[in-house]
């Protein structure tokens, strides 16, 4: 059988390809529903009606904590128990954890990850009348303001901390892309009214208890802007731990990019798994030019050297073990600061803090390790 971590773009669309070769495939999601980050709230978007019409199975409500790729087994874990599920296939499509950057306050309730901030909105948390400023870098950030929008949240401003002038080629070169094109010009329209200012970053969010301002560098002026909720976000980065524990000839990894570059990625990897090397091979030209957009994103949108210098002494970085950046002086590498501080051993094992550590000093995680999300130690045990 064939297994696909992950129900997102590019699980799904594995799933769907692995169907079509006639070949049995079962899903295992965390979340209750297939959809991952953008279709989640969704259940009729055409991706996931087509894979519900399949009747594809879903074990779903279950995160993969560990695997024996020797042994082609995960170890799945829920609320109340573990089991382990066989396979001869594994297709890895777990998706792209957005990277979130250190800057006074940025721990403040009322501060969230703008795809955090979204996926909540998605499970009905309230935002009609709320003051949102939603901040950082990449289109990304539009997406997150026109949903949260929709939502009836009032969206103040986007800081975009490109500046215009790169903004600007990057905007032209839509015009010879037909979807983005017309995503691009859904959002403008989806986002009528709302400031979008370039060259602009949050320097410090500040509240009694909880956020009720940010002090924003709006092109090299200080400004303070009052709002209920911030939504910060610095573009996306592949979760390779799955992948890095189950390495192997018989695992597969699909899903870096936009959705579109997932749903290609997911499709070459479902009939690789399922062995149509011709059709998978077919499809590598369309997703070679996805990855050549999603590069151009890249670079467009690189975080800009200002923003290292957010951070002061006093700035939690590891908020699960609350080591502030005065704490990592001297250290010498993420493995240094990790033995001395406990930054990055905490219940996120560095997923949000080793991004912010290679942006701030060029640290480079350590090897994940099993397992891979905090587990009982009874479901490490599990046996059948
Ligand atoms: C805020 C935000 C807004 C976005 N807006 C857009 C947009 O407008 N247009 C666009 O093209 N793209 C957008 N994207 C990007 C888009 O979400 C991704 O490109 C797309 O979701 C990637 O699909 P995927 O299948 O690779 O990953 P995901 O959609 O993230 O799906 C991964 C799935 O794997 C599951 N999973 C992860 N780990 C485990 C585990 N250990 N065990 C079990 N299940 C697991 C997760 O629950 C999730 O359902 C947005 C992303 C973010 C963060």
């Amino acid at each position: 059988m064939i297994v696909v971590v992950g129900a997102g773009p590019a699980g799904i669309a594995a799933a769907l390809a692995v169907q079509e070769c006639g070949k049995a495939v079962t899903v295992v999601d965390e979340n209750p529903s297939a959809g991952g980050q953008i279709w989640r709230g969704d259940p009729t978007h055409r991706w996931v009606a087509r894979f519900r019409a399949f009747n594809i199975p879903l074990i779903s409500g279950v995160r993969v904590v560990w695997g024996y790729p020797a042994a082609r087994t995960l170890v799945l874990e829920d609320a109340v128990g573990a089991r382990r599920l066989a396979y001869d296939k594994l297709v890895v499509a777990v998706g792209s954890p957005e990277i979130f950057l250190p800057f006074p306050g940025w721990t403040l309730p009322g501060v969230f990850g703008a795809g955090g901030l979204q996926a909540l909105v998605k499970s009905g948390l309230p935002v009609r009348g709320k003051n949102v400023v939603v901040a950082g870098t990449g289109p990304l950030l539009l997406a997150v303001a026109a949903s949260l929008r929709k939502k009836g949240a009032n969206i103040r401003l986007i800081a975009e901390q490109t500046p215009a002038a790169l903004l600007w080629p990057f905007a032209k070169q839509l015009s010879g892309r037909a979807s983005k094109l017309l995503q691009g010009i859904g959002l403008a329209w989806d986002l009528a009214g709302i400031p979008y200012a370039p060259a602009s970053w949050v320097t410090a969010a500040q509240g009694d208890g909880r956020l009720q301002r940010i002090v924003l560098n709006r092109r090299g002026t200080l400004v303070t802007e009052d709002c209920d909720y911030l939504a910060v976000g610095f573009g996306l980065r592949p979760a390779t731990e799955l992948a890095a524990i189950m390495a192997g000839p018989d695992t597969i990894v699909a899903g870096t990019g936009d959705a579109d570059l997932s749903l290609l990625e997911g499709r070459i990897a479902g009939y690789t798994a399922a062995g149509d090397l011709e059709k998978a091979r077919g499809l590598e030209p369309e997703r070679d030019q996805a990855r050549t957009f999603a590069a151009s994103i890249d670079r467009t949108f690189a975080v800009r050297d200002e923003l290292r210098q957010l951070a002061d002494s006093g700035t939690i970085i590891c908020r699960c073990e609350d080591v502030p950046l005065g704490r990592l002086e001297g250290k010498t590498c993420f493995r240094d600061a990790k033995l001395h501080t406990r930054c990055g051993m905490g219940a996120c094992q560095g997923r949000v803090c080793g991004p912010a550590l290679e942006f701030l000093f060029g640290w480079h995680g350590a090897s994940p390790r099993p397992p891979i999300f905090p587990a009982r130690v009874g479901s490490l045990l599990s046996e059948g």
